[in-house]
């Protein structure tokens, strides 16, 4: 009896740090915490170091930054000035993500 195929049980979940949901549609964003204490963002989600996971949702960073709940999950004392702006940055650039209405809605076409 040969199992090729054997799923492991263990799944990997990403919860985000602030508002604690798993499975975001568009994916987790992962903080890590370098050798050298500092906060940096880890897009590839293959760095070093103890991680966590936020949403793409900035006001996520933003709650996380003020309850200090990332400084506890990536185990800092505390942050630095640079490293809040490091997220704090990043948190900004989700911001622009966000498609903006422009308020132009003239025509609309009913597909079915
Ligand atoms: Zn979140």
């Amino acid at each position: 009896m040969t199992s090729s195929h054997q799923r492991p049980k263990h799944i990997p979940t990403r919860m985000c740090i602030s508002c604690r949901s798993t499975g975001a549609k568009r994916g987790l964003v992962r903080v890590v915490r370098t050798a050298e204490g500092r906060v940096a963002i880890d897009i590839t989600g293959k760095r070093n170091g103890r991680g966590a996971y936020l949403c793409s949702n900035p006001s996520c960073w933003t709650t996380a930054l003020e309850r200090t709940s990332m400084q506890s999950a990536l185990r800092l004392s505390t942050f630095t000035e640079e490293d809040r702006a490091t997220l704090t940055s990043f948190a900004r650039t989700l911001t622009l993500e966000q498609p903006m209405t422009s308020g132009d809605v003239s025509t609309r076409q009913h597909g079915g």
